[in-house]
């Protein structure tokens, strides 16, 4: 599983693709580049953080996802939610409404992802072998950008499986017992989660078949509710089935979520660029007396995906609201259907450490790494260092890179361009041309 290659859930459109730059500015990981006034991502450097798609003015990133209409391949239609889901929507609409409408949509069994958070701790799990400072893997994207970026702390990573996977599995064992045609679905509030759970062969693909985009749920059981209002609010005299946890846990996708449901010293830090100057940072401590790292890509948590359709500050308040109504223990009819399937939750808690992937590295081979760091040093040396991004990639540390790696040309460097065109011709003999373009996701039109 771990050798298995990233898989993505962004896209650029060409036709709509104005070559602004705004995503190469924004993205984290330097995986964008700009080639023939179209944006190109390098699928290896991305973490499927979903930046460049929340900034794009154009709306030239496209994010896949699965149909409605999918569902009906499975006798059994199971839905993970995420507690936030409900918190996208306004007081106007209750709990028991929306999980009428997403009955209505297809879905024939509904399931809290963060009934997954009192399950381990019903079971009382701890960490296996572990005594230094503990990362969570609650964030795919993350995750991701431990293994490109920060390989070194790959064993800090909790390896008990998140709430989501938990929850999954759980359903799964309870409802194999009555139908084998199984399909579950999770609403995400992000692209992380799509690309870890589209990636063929990994722990999410096995256990879901599928996934709904948080804006796509939403905007259709708005409509739904809205346009049927009366038979809706009729309902409200009967609770709709619903899926239930506990206080504590619906917050386990804000910040602090995690950490208050760990002892000992506890930091959350959110939003992607804090976690790098986090991270950065962290690499020169010697010591940090830390017992567990929350890590949340997006700000606010899962409350800022880029998939969420509601002001994150809002979102936040209506859960944290909605969790005053929730018990502070399991119910002991849920507490017996767990106990059920302990067996097979048991034999299923833990996750491999995940493998790195050091493509951030200018060569996997040590010697020729040294020698393409060097040559970066003179090609910067003669660089204009202004970052102006008019070259296609972010920085000119960034183009010294890529032509280092024999992925770019200093000849897209358009203030040498326009100083010495025939200074530039004779350095780009010494430093060679372009040859790479397959690490991009389409073929570089430049
Ligand atoms: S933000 Fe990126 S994808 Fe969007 S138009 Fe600008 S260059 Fe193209
Ligand atoms: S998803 Fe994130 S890492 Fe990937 S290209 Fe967009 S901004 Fe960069």
């Amino acid at each position: 599983m771990n050798d298995i290659p990233f898989h993505h859930s962004l896209h650029v459109l060409d036709d709509l693709c104005k070559g602004c730059t705004h995503c190469m500015k924004r993205c984290p990981t330097q995986a964008i580049r700009i080639f023939g006034g179209k944006a190109r991502i390098f699928s290896e450097r991305c973490i499927d953080c979903g930046q460049c798609m929340a900034v794009c003015p154009n709306h030239a990133i496209e994010i896949e996802q699965d149909t409605f209409e999918q569902l009906q391949a499975y006798t059994y239609r199971v839905a993970i939610i995420p507690a936030v889901f409900f918190a996208q929507f306004s007081d106007t609409f209750t709990e028991s409404q929306i999980c009428r409408a997403l009955y209505d949509l297809g879905f024939t069994h509904l399931y809290l992802a963060e009934t997954g958070v009192d399950i381990l701790n019903h079971l009382h799990v701890d960490e296996p072998n572990h005594t230094s400072m503990l990362i969570s893997n609650y964030c795919p994207a993350v995750q991701r950008l431990i293994q490109i970026r920060y390989p070194v702390l790959l064993e800090n990573m909790s390896r008990i499986r998140p709430p989501a996977q938990i929850t999954a599995l759980f359903a799964r064992s309870e409802l194999a017992e009555a139908c084998d045609s199984i399909g579950i679905y999770y609403l995400t509030p992000c692209a992380a989660k799509i690309a870890q759970i589209k990636t063929l062969g990994s722990e999410d693909n096995n256990l879901f078949q599928g996934v709904i985009n948080f804006d796509t749920a939403y905007n259709k059981i708005r409509t739904m509710l809205t346009k049927n209002k009366k038979s809706y609010e009729d309902d409200n005299t009967t609770t709709f089935f619903f899926p239930l946890c506990t206080a504590k846990a619906s917050q386990w996708s804000l910040v602090k979520g995690q950490s208050s449901n760990k002892t000992g010293r506890t930091l959350s830090v959110d939003e992607m660029h804090n976690v790098i100057e986090f991270l950065e940072q962290l690499e020169q401590e010697e010591e940090n007396n830390l017992d567990f790292l929350e890590l949340d890509a997006c700000a606010e948590g899962c409350p800022g995906g880029i998939l969420t359709v509601r002001n994150r500050f809002l979102a936040t308040e209506r859960l944290r609201h909605w969790s005053k109504s929730l018990p502070s223990q399991l119910p002991e009819y849920l507490i017996k259907r767990i106990d059920k399937q302990k067996d097979i939750l048991m034999e299923n808690l833990y996750l491999e450490t995940p493998q790195p992937k050091e493509i951030l590295k200018l060569d996997l081979d040590r010697a020729k790494a040294l020698h393409k760091l060097e040559k970066v040093q003179q090609i910067l040396s003669v660089l204009p260092l202004i970052d102006c991004g008019l070259c296609g990639p972010p920085t000119c540390k960034a183009l010294a890179e890529d032509i280092a790696k024999s992925e770019a040309s200093i000849r897209q460097c358009v203030v040498l361009k326009l100083k010495d065109p025939k200074e530039l011709n004779s350095l780009a003999k010494i430093w060679g041309e372009r040859t790479i373009g397959s690490t991009v996701q389409k073929d570089d039109q430049a």
